[in-house]
């Protein structure tokens, strides 16, 4: 079955993760609503700037949609400030989050001269090609909870790590041209229709 995987489509990068996301297999939609929310199997939570997206999500009802969907066996992706608006803990300058993912994370943590860079780095899990990276005014991972695993890293520092149907990535896999990031993505949703199919008669 293809999935539904929507992207919040409030502010920042949100195109490209679509269009990612069809080549990765599953349907991408724009959600600007709690109610388109509450219509997907996934959600991304594109780059672009957290505090700006904190204000334009206030009163909209969609964290607690983001939750429902959780809540339903849905999986939710954030990246760079979407990774922010999960975690549990921000700092520089701290700032309120969803506290939906276990880690600590300190915003625009490359400090001037490299605030945004691209490279590559060993693909893990997903295969010996090394994958593409791209960081723009990225966000570093401090600390990650016991229950969360690291995907892939930086130097030995977490860059996408997963806790259950929680997945966060400080950098932006929409802009490379290898979809393995977004496949990955797809199969975690993917798995909730599995599951319902499976409960059907
Ligand atoms: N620097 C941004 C923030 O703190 C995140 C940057 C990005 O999403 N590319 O919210």
């Amino acid at each position: 079955m293809t999935p539904t995987i929507g992207v919040l489509a409030l502010q920042g990068d949100f195109a490209a993760h679509a269009t990612a996301l069809e080549a990765a297999g599953a349907r991408g939609v724009e959600c600007r609503t709690a109610a388109e929310v509450a219509r997907v199997d996934g959600l991304v939570i594109p780059g672009g700037e957290s505090t700006t997206l904190l204000r334009l999500l206030a009163g909209s009802g969609i964290e607690q949609a983001v939750r429902d969907l959780l809540g339903r066996g849905g999986a939710v992706f954030g990246t760079c400030a979407g990774a922010i608006l999960l975690a549990r803990e921000v700092a520089a300058p701290a700032q309120s989050s969803w506290g939906l993912l276990d880690i600590a994370v300190e915003r625009n943590a490359y400090g001037r001269q490299v605030e945004s860079f691209e490279g590559a780095v060993p693909g893990g899990r997903f295969g010996p090609e090394p994958l593409p990276v791209v960081f723009i005014r990225a966000p570093r991972i401090r600390r990650v909870g016991t229950d969360v695993e690291t995907l892939l890293a930086l130097e030995g520092e977490p860059i996408l790590v997963r806790q259950g149907r929680v997945l966060a990535g400080t950098f932006h896999p929409e802009l490379a041209a290898d979809r393995r990031v977004h496949r990955a993505f797809v199969e975690l949703t993917a798995r909730k229709g599995a599951a319902a199919e499976a409960r059907r008669p």
